[in-house]
């Protein structure tokens, strides 16, 4: 196998070569190990004074910056979530709500409720239906409530 000169490679790092020669020096990087060496020395060498190198280092970090740096994505993402928090929590209340009013429907307790208030109607005969109904509601709603 014929290896490239170092100067070669050296002329590769600088981008002195035509595009023919650059070809060239790439497939051979791919099969040689020692012309891979030596390329990287020339690299070490010489890779530090070129400026497209140099402008590779500040992309780099400016993307490391970016992807680091929490700040710039959160604000934007924080403000949306919170609005949709709120109005999951209004949607789970009109939930647990209608929950609640058919619960009380199918098991009969709104039967209860009412034998409960006729009762308690002739034996005070204080408040009103309305207001009985509303309180033992109330009180249903209450104890079906989750404890937090
Ligand atoms: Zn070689």
């Amino acid at each position: 196998m014929s290896h490239f000169a170092r100067e070669q490679w050296s002329a590769y790092v600088q981008n002195r070569l035509s595009g023919e020669e650059r070809r060239r020096c790439e497939e051979h990087l791919y099969i040689c190990e020692h012309c891979l060496t030596v390329y990287l020395e020339c690299v070490e060498r010489e890779g530090a004074a070129l400026p497209e190198l140099k402008k590779e280092d500040a992309f780099t970090e400016a993307v490391m910056r970016r992807v680091l740096r929490p700040e710039g994505r959160h604000p934007e993402r924080l403000h949306p979530e919170g609005g949709d928090r709120a109005d999951r929590r209004t949607l789970l209340h009109y939930t647990a709500a209608a929950a609640v009013t058919l619960v009380l429907m199918s098991s009969g307790m709104f039967q209860a409720l009412l034998a409960d208030v006729q009762h308690i109607q002739r034996a005070e005969a204080a408040h009103s239906l309305s207001d009985r109904l509303m309180e033992k509601a109330v009180a249903a709603i209450e104890s079906l409530r989750p404890k937090t």
